[in-house]
């Protein structure tokens, strides 16, 4: 039978509510046919914590305008007041191989892909399980300033606000929980049909056999 076609799986959620731990445990299970991650561009600063090429492309404003405005960035936003985008090419690539892809973007973007792609891209928000452990895990990390928590708290509830857009929805109560959802809805979407172009021709050949 001839081989799946792939997907985008977005994830969002506001920031601490678990969703690169969630990411990071999909990207690293070896029962799962491996997702490829959509790598974005941003003018943000790079945290101590990061790898230039692995989290991000930390790059400069023009070249960030400059990307966008040649068509090359899929989608974009701006968000805490830097800019973030998804470069096209890998993704058109990944999917014409029939990978998935997964992408860590916020709701702007979101809509975004889903409005270029809608056959191809599914989308799952993580909620956490309330806005104090939000706030601890944000302030837990304590890799951004006092000034940027804060920040990135009013986002948190502005992204919140944006559930209803979303296929499916996981509250992040318990990590193992909150995995083993998402590995469902990933693993039940290789199987929709539409992905599966080979059915037509693998049935024929059910059918006629003697
Ligand atoms: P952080 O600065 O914590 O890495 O990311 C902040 C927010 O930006 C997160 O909600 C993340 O999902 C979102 N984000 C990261 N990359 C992209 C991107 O390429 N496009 C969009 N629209 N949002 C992104």
């Amino acid at each position: 039978m001839s081989s799946k076609r792939g997907y985008i799986l977005v994830l969002s959620s506001p920031s601490g509510a678990g969703k690169s731990t969630l990411a990071r445990q999909l990207l690293q299970d070896d029962g799962l046919p491996t997702p490829k991650l959509s790598v974005s561009v941003t003018t943000r600063q790079r945290r101590p914590s990061e790898i230039d090429g692995t989290h991000y492309h930390f790059i400069d404003e023009v070249s960030f305008l400059q990307r966008r405005d040649q068509g090359a960035l899929l989608e974009w936003a701006e968000v805490h007041g830097n800019f973030y985008g998804t470069p096209r090419e890998p993704v058109e690539r990944a999917l014409s191989q029939g990978h998935i892809m997964l992408f860590d973007i916020d709701w702007q973007g979101t809509e975004q892909v889903r409005a270029a792609m809608p056959e191809d891209t599914v989308t799952v928000f993580v909620l956490p399980p309330s806005f104090d452990e939000l706030r601890s895990r944000i302030i837990r990390r304590a890799e951004d300033k006092p000034d940027v928590i804060e920040k990135r708290l009013e986002n948190a509830r502005d992204e919140m606000t944006h559930w209803r857009d979303y296929d499916y929805v996981i509250t992040n109560t318990d990590l193992g929980e909150a995995y083993e959802q998402l590995r469902a809805i990933y693993v039940a979407e290789t199987v929709r049909r539409d992905r599966q172009p080979g059915l037509e021709d693998f049935v024929g050949e059910l059918i006629s056999a003697d």
